[in-house]
């Protein structure tokens, strides 16, 4: 059987690669470069604590459990980082984080409630008044490194048969009636197979998807600072009130205001980025002291739009009265990607997952 994927970011890659060694005929189809959507300007955290209702939360701790599985299966994982997150937040939270804390544990999920005394154990440069809130630890959790797992999946499934073309904007998606027959490509080349898969992203409300197959999208977005990692030595991923922060390898941290914290959309330049990074960069340095000798030169600012489904929960499965074509769009795309990918694989081979039903497209369809 003959697929297309759309899109080669965390998700695509991840169809990719499984769907490759579940012995079907993958050609992926990518706009640019491999990587370089929204999955380049992610925070990465591997996380499902803080997703309500039970079902979302239940659907991302799967999905830390597939991040292990999939590097077992695959052999190495150089991209995995399981440092545990960390979480701290305000004062007026504290019930907030103690309910949530409650919650985790009666759901199996690692979480513990901690001491300002143990968050200095674990992260000794963090610079603590003794005024702090609420602190949790979520042993589990950890980052991934994108750009690392998106190349060698991609990698490994080409050396498995997969065909993986870049620079292919798909321009149309072809249809005979009601059934997806495949796609067209800037090139004007037709590609055919007996699914279509939209793995676009944050573009999967845009051309070439019309109704009933593009998704209600509702994006928001994030601001990335890359600093040298002696200003912030943070080890694990950690949460505060104002900001996010991990490691990123190769002596850099990774800095990340709290959604929220400033009003951004697609269209705020460069320059206003840069003034908002230098703000957050200002406040953060009363709790990584080091921050406040950085200098502009030495940072740098971009931003990330999230791939954000209107009502917040992934869009995954086929469309109502469509042959040929499945959906995959979530945000916590980098929790998500290996276990919604295994899951859409056993749906391609004809067996429904009934923990997917929630997160159909028909959901948004009007009756
Ligand atoms: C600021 C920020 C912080 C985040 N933090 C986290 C986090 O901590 N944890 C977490 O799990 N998730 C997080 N996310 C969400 C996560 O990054 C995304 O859910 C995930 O990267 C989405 O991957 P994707 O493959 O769907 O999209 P993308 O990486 O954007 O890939 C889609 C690809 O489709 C291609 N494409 C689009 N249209 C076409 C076309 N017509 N033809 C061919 N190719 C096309 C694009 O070029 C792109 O490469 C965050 C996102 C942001 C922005």
């Amino acid at each position: 059987m003959k697929i297309i994927v759309i899109g080669a970011g965390m998700v695509g890659a991840s169809l990719t690669w499984e769907l490759t060694q579940a012995g079907f005929t993958v050609t992926l189809l990518e706009a640019g470069e491999a990587g370089k959507g929204t999955s380049a300007n992610s925070f990465a955290w591997i996380n499902a604590h803080g997703k309500p209702p039970e079902g979302y939360h239940r659907l991302n701790a799967a999905g830390i459990e597939a991040h292990r599985d999939l590097a077992k299966r695959f052999g190495h994982a150089p991209w995995l980082n399981l440092t545990g997150g960390l979480e701290w937040r305000a004062a007026n939270e504290q019930q907030a984080m103690r309910d949530n804390v409650e919650a985790l544990q009666k759901y199996q999920y690692p979480a513990e409630w901690i001491s300002a005394e143990q968050m200095q154990q674990r992260e000794p440069a963090l610079h603590l008044d003794g005024n702090e809130g609420a602190m949790g630890w979520f042993a589990s959790e950890g980052w991934v490194d994108t750009q690392q797992y998106i190349q060698q999946l991609l990698q490994a499934s080409a050396e498995e048969g997969a065909k993986i073309v870049t620079g292919s904007k798909v321009v149309e998606i072809t249809r005979q009636g009601d059934t997806v027959t495949g796609v067209k490509t800037v090139d004007g080349t037709l590609h055919q197979a007996d699914w279509t898969i939209n793995a676009s992203g944050r573009w999967s409300d845009k051309s070439p998807y019309a109704n009933p197959l593009a998704t209600p999208l509702a994006p928001t977005t994030g601001i990335l600072i890359r600093v040298p990692a002696d200003t912030v030595p943070v080890s694990h991923v950690l949460a505060t009130p104002l900001f996010h922060c991990r490691p990123d390898g190769e002596g850099v941290t990774l800095l990340c205001p709290n959604e929220g914290v400033y009003d951004i959309d697609e269209s705020t330049p460069q320059s206003r980025v840069n003034e908002l990074a230098a703000d957050i960069i200002s406040k953060a340095a009363a709790v990584w002291p080091k921050l406040a000798e950085l200098k502009p030169a030495h940072y740098q600012a971009r931003m990330g739009i999230r791939a954000l489904p209107a009502d917040g929960y992934p869009i995954v499965g086929p469309t109502p009265g469509i042959t040929g074509y499945y959906t995959v769009v979530t945000h916590s795309g980098v929790t998500l990607s290996p276990l919604l990918a295994r899951l859409v694989t056993q749906e391609i081979q004809g067996h429904p997952v009934a923990e997917l039903d929630v997160y159909r497209p028909r959901r948004f369809i009007q009756e």
